[in-house]
Formats: structure tokens, C-alpha cells, sequence
């Protein structure tokens, strides 16, 4: 295991809570060590509105269930909820709102995230305000009496800014506003972020949670009461489920979790430093770097970066479409967090979405490059990109 500098120390008792949590044997009669998978869609009742626990599969699910628990547990919160898909938990998210409710949010996040705000959210009456959240005077200025939740990721997707939770928080906390925390990028092994104010923390498990790249599914966390009873009431008013076969599957991606992270951490920060050090790269951003701009203040709420982070190559677009092509380990696609390595160029695919002016603004241009730092060999890593720039 790598130092940790002086990062925070590793979240203690993750990867037993990972492994055990909520899914001893004793928890079901048979006895199963692994969890067992329960597709039924009904259950049957002792009399009429008398179930023994569960009712109908979208309401609830005993596979469901189970990783629920154990999300919520590596998180150090008391609920978890599990979605369909990542957005599908912004969605569920959004429905606590009404119409005329006002959402503040990063300006540099996820692609489809700026777009369920900007294009679905608005034509409810939901009115949105991105903003750099760095700048917290000019977004404690724009917060009004209809503020109603703050959006924040850290660091940004993909130009890999840092935002301060701690600081966000208090100002979100004297306004009474909810503050959400998108963890897809570090997950809780690398930031446990209720611990700095956040109350609900909102993922993607499609990423690095499941790491398997062969499950969609999203997740809220939250230790408020009022909170998940709304969302939970949501998850099944809104019909936004994860399937029983797809919880196995996630719960399975989490018994390495720990294990996966401290590779995808080390080998990416070894790509960073290799990238920093070559003539045809303009810029490396990763936060775990000294050369990141707010590497320190990244020590202070983190455990450290995983494997996804972006640079500058020099050079155009044909460039960049060049290098990301002859590629030939680093596969060229959209997402991230899986065990194998992958490449995008955010401005023609993950952030196509996002409009050209604001990309602009957000230094996403045709040269920037994203990539999501497997757990392969790391010689064969530094060989392939290597061979790449010598195309060139
Ligand atoms: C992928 C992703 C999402 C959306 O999740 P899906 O599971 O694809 O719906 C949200 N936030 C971040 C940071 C992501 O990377």
C-alpha cells in the first residue's frame, strides 16, 4: 500500500464493511455466503396488507436491500438508495423539488448532468444558475429565497478542479439549502464527504463503485431522516429501479473496491507523471500532482486521486483524433472507473452535450484529453501511450 503522504488516512474498517456488511450468512435461512439474488417482482402476504417485509420488487427487493446497507455504511451514513442509472438518481433528486425551486450547481460537471438540469429540470420550472464554485462570494450572492439544493462535484469533469466542501457547506447550511456531493470520480474509499457538511452524496455506480464496466445504476446516500423518506418515497413513485441480477452484480464490484482504488490511484498518478515529463504534452491536470493548483487543498478532504483525470496535448483536433486512435491498450470510449484503461476527447464526445460557449469558457477545447487509468500492467500502459506520441 502507498504512503499516504500527507493525504488522509484510508477510511478505517472499508473493506470489512465492504465484504460483511448487512450480508452475514445469518441474515437468510439458507445459510449463502454470497448474497443471494431474488428476482420475484411479488411477495406473498400473511393476510391482506400484511406483508412479512417486502410487497411488490419496485417498492423493494431483498437483493436491493443488501446493497443499500452496504452503501450507505461505506459512506457512514445511515440510508442508501439505488437507481437505475446515475441520472436516474439526479432525477429522483430533482423530483423532491417544484416548479419555481432554484438549483445552484458547478459549472463544470458532468455532461449528462448539465443537460437533464439545463434541458429536462427547466421545463418543469426548475430554474438553474451554474457557476464556478471556487468563486464562493459571487455564489453566496446568488443564492435566493427559492435555493433549494447546491450540485457540486470534485474535482470537475474533466478539467479537474478542486472545490472546497467545507466552505460550500457552511454557506449551505446557514441558507438552509441542501447541499449534493456527485463522489462517481473518488468514491467514499477517497472521499467521505459527510464528513464535511454534505448531506446527500450521489453516484454513478456504473463507474469505479461497480468497476466492472457491465452495470448502469446510480445511488443517493444520506444520514437525514426527512431526506431519504422523500427519495425513498420517489424511488418507487417514479419507478426509477435497479434490477435484483444488477445489485448482485454492484455488491460483488464492491468487495474490491478498496483494493481497486489504491491501484487505479497509483497507476494513474505514475501516467501523470510520465504525461508531465513529455515534450508533446502541454499540461497534465490531476489533482494528486504538487503542479495541480489546488493540490493542497486536495490533501485536506481527500485520500488521494483515482485513475481518471485529463491533459492538454499539443497540437488541433487532428492531432488529438491521431494519438486517440493509434492507441491500442488505452481503448478509445466514453465513461470510466472499470478495470481496463480507457481514452475520450470530452469535446466531441462525453461533453458534446454541454454548449459550445460554455465549453469554452471551461477550457474544454479539442485538445483536451480524458483519461480512466485501468489496473493493467503500468509498463504496458507507459509502452502503448509511448508508442502513440512517436505516430505523431
Ligand atoms: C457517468 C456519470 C454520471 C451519470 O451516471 P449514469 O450511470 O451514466 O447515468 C453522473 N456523474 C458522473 C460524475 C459520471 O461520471
Amino acid at each position: 500500500m502507498s504512503s499516504q503522504n500527507d493525504f488522509l488516512p484510508y477510511p478505517k474498517g472499508f473493506a470489512t464493511a465492504a465484504i460483511h456488511h448487512a450480508q452475514e450468512p445469518e441474515e437468510w435461512d439458507s445459510m449463502a455466503i454470497v448474497a443471494p439474488i431474488v428476482t420475484s417482482t411479488t411477495f406473498k402476504q400473511f393476510a391482506p396488507s400484511q406483508p412479512k417485509k417486502f410487497e411488490y420488487a419496485r417498492s423493494g427487493n431483498p437483493t436491493r436491500e443488501v446493497l443499500e446497507k452496504v452503501l450507505a455504511k461505506l459512506d457512514n451514513a445511515k440510508y442508501g438508495l439505488t437507481f437505475s442509472s446515475g441520472l436516474g438518481a439526479t432525477t429522483a433528486l430533482l423530483g423532491m423539488l417544484n416548479a419555481g425551486d432554484h438549483i445552484i450547481s458547478g459549472s463544470d460537471i458532468y455532461g449528462g448532468t448539465n443537460r437533464l438540469f439545463n434541458q429536462v429540470a427547466t421545463k418543469f420550472g426548475i430554474q438553474i444558475t451554474l457557476l464556478d464554485m471556487s468563486d464562493l462570494s459571487t455564489f453566496e450572492k446568488t443564492i435566493s429565497e427559492n435555493t433549494k439544493v447546491v450540485w457540486i462535484e470534485t474535482p470537475t469533469n474533466p478539467t479537474m478542479q478542486v472545490v472546497d466542501i467545507k466552505a460550500v457547506s457552511e454557506i449551505t447550511k446557514r441558507h438552509n439549502i441542501i447541499l449534493v456531493l456527485d463522489n462517481t470520480f473518488l468514491t467514499p474509499y477517497l472521499l467521505q464527504p459527510m464528513q464535511f457538511g454534505v448531506d446527500i452524496v450521489s453516484y454513478s455506480l456504473t463507474k469505479y463503485m461497480n468497476g466492472h464496466t457491465d452495470v448502469v445504476m446510480g445511488a443517493l446516500v444520506t444520514s437525514d431522516e426527512v431526506i431519504y423518506n422523500k427519495l425513498k418515497y420517489l424511488q418507487n413513485a417514479m419507478g426509477i429501479v435497479p434490477s435484483p441480477f444488477d445489485c448482485y452484480q454492484v455488491n460483488r464490484g464492491l468487495k474490491t473496491l478498496a483494493l481497486r482504488m489504491e491501484k487505479h490511484k497509483e497507476n494513474a498518478l505514475l501516467v501523470a507523471k510520465y504525461l508531465e515529463n513529455h515534450p508533446k504534452v502541454e499540461k497534465v491536470l490531476h489533482p494528486g500532482l504538487p503542479s495541480h493548483p489546488q493540490h493542497d487543498l486536495f490533501k485536506q478532504q481527500t485520500s488521494g486521486h483515482s485513475g481518471t483525470f485529463s491533459f492538454y496535448l499539443k497540437g488541433g483536433l487532428e492531432t488529438a483524433k491521431k494519438f486517440l486512435t493509434v492507441l491500442k491498450l488505452f481503448a478509445l470510449a466514453e465513461s470510466l472507473g472499470g478495470y481496463e484503461s480507457l481514452i475520450e476527447l470530452p469535446s466531441i464526445m462525453t461533453h458534446a452535450s454541454v454548449p459550445p460557449e460554455q465549453r469554452k469558457v471551461l477550457g474544454i477545447t479539442d485538445s483536451l484529453i480524458r483519461l480512466s487509468v485501468g489496473i493493467e500492467d503500468i509498463e504496458d500502459l507507459i509502452a502503448d501511450l509511448e508508442q502513440a506520441f512517436k505516430s505523431l
